[in-house]
């Protein structure tokens, strides 16, 4: 059985955002979402509340991050500092990023339907670059 990632979204609150700047971190270099309205990181099975990747946590061995958490039907956001599950599926693979304990399955092992879309574009796009190759007739067009 294949599940599917949560679609819910939720935009990040200019005082949440403030609030998570406030956090300090044992990392020299903290990474941020590139995001202002975050998915949440969960497999589509039931959970309390969604949770999305905000920015690199407060704690180094095991890694932290800050998730933005909300629930369905409110506007309230908190922000939370957990652990990373940190599972992997082979020793030298990149480990989930969703929080310790999480509901329902691993990153890599539920389909992300925003990814499977961007995958479908780049194959498009390569067949379109691979086919302007090709044809030299596109080049025998009578000049301007
Ligand atoms: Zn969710
Ligand atoms: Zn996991």
């Amino acid at each position: 059985m294949t599940g599917y990632r949560c679609t819910a979204t939720s935009e990040v609150h200019a005082e949440v955002r403030a609030m998570g700047e406030t956090i300090s971190s044992p990392h020299g270099k903290i990474e941020w979402t590139p995001y202002s309205t975050l998915q949440c990181l969960l497999e589509d099975v039931p959970h309390d509340f969604h949770a999305a990747f905000l920015r690199t946590g407060t704690r180094a061995d095991p890694a932290s991050d800050v998730y933005l958490c909300w629930r369905d039907g409110s506007l309230d956001q908190c922000l939370a500092d957990l652990d990373c599950c940190m599972a992997r599926p082979e020793p030298r693979d990149a480990g989930c990023t969703i929080f310790e304990h999480h509901p329902g399955r691993c990153q890599w092992e539920y389909i992300d339907p925003e990814q499977v879309a961007a995958q479908a574009q780049a194959d498009q796009l390569v067949e379109e670059l691979g086919l302007s190759h090709c044809p030299h007739s596109a080049w025998d067009a009578p000049p301007l």
